[in-house]
C-alpha cells in the first residue's frame, strides 16, 4: 500500500496548516514541516481543511432511485410503503446492486467513508436486498467501509416469516439488527417487535437500529414507543448499542413530557438520528394550514446528553424525491428546520456527520488523530466555519490512507467591476 503526506492541511478547526503522515492506512504523524520516506505520495491541500471522513449510519441503498420508476402518488408514508412494496416484487438482484452502487458512488464523492445500509428483509423482496449488500461490502471495501442492517420495513408479525428471514440476515453476516416499531397492526405487536428486535440483539451481540415514532404527533401509541424502548434497552443491558431514526413525534409532545423521555433516552443511551430529508417530506402531510416540520427536537435531545447523528435515509424514492447522497447538505437542512445557527450550533451540527456519527456507528479510531484510521476528507475551503455553509467541493477524499475520490470547481466572475471617476 502506498502511503500518503498531506500537506498544508487545516485540521478541523485548528488556527494553523499542519502536515498529516500516514502509513498503512493509519494517521502516523501530524506537525509542520513532515518529511515522508521515498515512494509516499504527496498531497498538497494548499491550506483547505481536513475533515475525518463522513459517517452516514442510516442510508437504504436497496431502495434508492427509485422514483424515476414510480414516484410517490399521495406524499405520506403509507404511500411511500405501499408503492415501494409494489416496486419491491420487480426487484432482481442485478438491478438492486445497478442502483445500489451509484448511490454509493454518490456517498464516496461526496466524502462519505462509512454507510450503515439497512436494506430490507421482508416476504417481499426476501433476503435479495441484504445479500446485495453483502456483495457491495466486500466489493467496495476499498472505497467505503458499509455496515448492514436487517431491515424488516414491513413488520415482523404482520409480515409473516420475516422473524425467519431477520435471523438468516445474521447467519450470513447482517452486522445490525433493524426494526420497524411502527410496522404492525396494533400497539402490543409493535411492543413485541421492539423486544424481539432488541433479543436477537443480545442473541447475537450486534448492535440495534431501528426506525421509530415516525409520525406528526403521538396521538397513535404505535408512534410513541421512545421511552418504553429506552426502558426495554436499559432492561438488557444494550446501552451505546442502539439507535432509532426518526423519531419526529416526540417534537410534538408538550415540552416537560418530551424532556422526559429524552432523559430516559440519555440515561438508557440510545442514540438518535434525525432523517431530515424524508421526515420533512412525508411530514405535516395532513396539516392544511401552519403546515408542521416534522423533525425530532434536536436542541431538547442535546440538552438531555442524547448522542445524535444525521443521515439521508432515502435518495430519490417515493420515502424522499431529493438527494444527491451529501451529508453536508443533509446536515445544513437539519440545522434549518431545528433553528441550529451560529458557529457553536453548526460546529455541533457537524458532528452529527462526523464524529457523533462515528459514535452512533461503533467506529473505532476515528477522527484525525495519530493512531485514528485514515478515512479522511479535504474540503476546498479555508474556513472550517463555511464548511456546513457553504458545502465546498471534496477535494479529495481518502479511504485508510489511499485518495479514492477528488473533485475540482471553478467559478469566476467575467466581467470587470467599472472603475468610477473620483
Ligand atoms: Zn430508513
Amino acid at each position: 500500500m502506498t502511503d500518503l503526506l498531506l500537506r498544508d492541511v487545516r485540521v478541523e478547526n485548528a488556527p494553523d496548516p499542519t502536515d498529516v503522515r500516514i502509513e498503512a492506512g493509519r494517521i502516523e504523524e501530524t506537525g509542520p514541516g513532515l518529511t515522508a520516506p521515498d515512494g509516499t505520495e504527496v498531497f498538497d491541500g494548499e491550506g483547505r481543511v481536513l475533515l475525518p471522513g463522513l459517517v452516514e449510519t442510516h442510508l437504504h441503498p436497496d431502495k434508492a432511485l427509485l422514483d424515476a420508476i414510480r414516484p410517490n402518488p399521495t406524499g405520506t408514508l403509507d404511500g411511500a410503503i405501499r408503492v415501494t412494496g409494489e416496486l419491491k416484487r420487480q426487484f432482481t438482484h442485478d438491478s438492486v446492486r445497478a442502483r445500489a452502487e451509484q448511490v454509493l458512488a454518490m456517498c464516496v464523492r461526496n466524502g462519505t467513508t462509512t454507510v450503515r445500509a439497512h436494506p430490507d428483509v421482508d416476504p417481499i423482496a426476501g433476503l435479495t436486498g441484504l445479500e446485495v449488500m453483502l456483495e457491495l461490502r466486500a466489493a467496495w471495501a476499498d472505497l467505503v467501509s458499509i455496515q448492514i442492517v436487517a431491515f424488516p420495513q414491513e413488520g415482523i408479525f404482520k409480515a409473516p416469516d420475516t422473524h425467519t428471514l431477520l435471523r438468516k440476515s445474521l447467519d450470513a453476516g447482517a452486522d445490525v439488527v433493524g426494526g420497524c416499531t411502527y410496522a404492525e397492526r396494533d400497539l402490543a405487536d409493535c411492543k413485541r417487535h421492539v423486544e424481539l428486535v432488541l433479543d436477537l440483539a443480545v442473541e447475537y451481540g450486534v448492535p440495534a437500529d431501528m426506525h421509530c415514532d415516525f409520525s406528526d404527533d403521538a396521538s397513535d401509541p404505535r408512534f410513541a414507543l421512545a421511552g418504553f424502548i429506552a426502558e426495554q434497552t436499559a432492561a438488557r443491558g444494550l446501552g451505546g448499542r442502539v439507535a432509532l431514526g426518526h423519531v419526529t413525534s416526540l417534537g410534538a409532545l408538550p415540552p416537560a413530557e418530551r424532556r422526559a423521555v429524552a432523559a430516559d433516552l440519555a440515561q438508557a443511551g440510545v442514540a438518535i438520528v434525525p432523517l431530515p430529508a424524508t421526515d420533512l417530506f412525508l411530514g405535516g402531510r395532513g396539516d392544511e394550514q401552519a403546515v408542521r416540520r416534522a423533525i425530532t427536537p434536536v436542541r431538547d435531545l442535546w440538552d438531555a446528553g442524547v448522542l445524535m447523528a444525521c443521515s439521508n435515509n432515502n435518495i430519490r424514492n417515493a420515502f424522499t424525491p431529493y438527494g444527491t447522497g451529501d451529508l453536508l447538505d443533509t446536515a445544513l437542512l437539519l440545522a434549518r428546520l431545528a433553528h441550529l445557527s451560529g458557529p457553536a450550533d453548526l460546529h455541533r451540527v457537524l458532528r452529527l456527520v462526523t464524529h457523533d456519527a462515528a459514535l452512533v456507528a461503533g467506529l473505532l479510531d476515528y477522527g484525525v488523530h495519530v493512531g485514528a484510521r485514515a478515512d479522511l476528507v479535504i474540503v476546498d475551503t479555508r474556513d472550517y466555519d463555511a464548511v456546513l455553509l457553504e458545502r465546498p467541493v471534496r477535494t479529495a477524499v481518502i479511504k485508510a490512507g489511499r485518495i479514492v475520490a477528488r473533485s475540482t470547481y471553478s467559478s469566476e466572475l467575467t466581467v470587470p467591476v467599472r472603475a468610477l471617476e473620483a
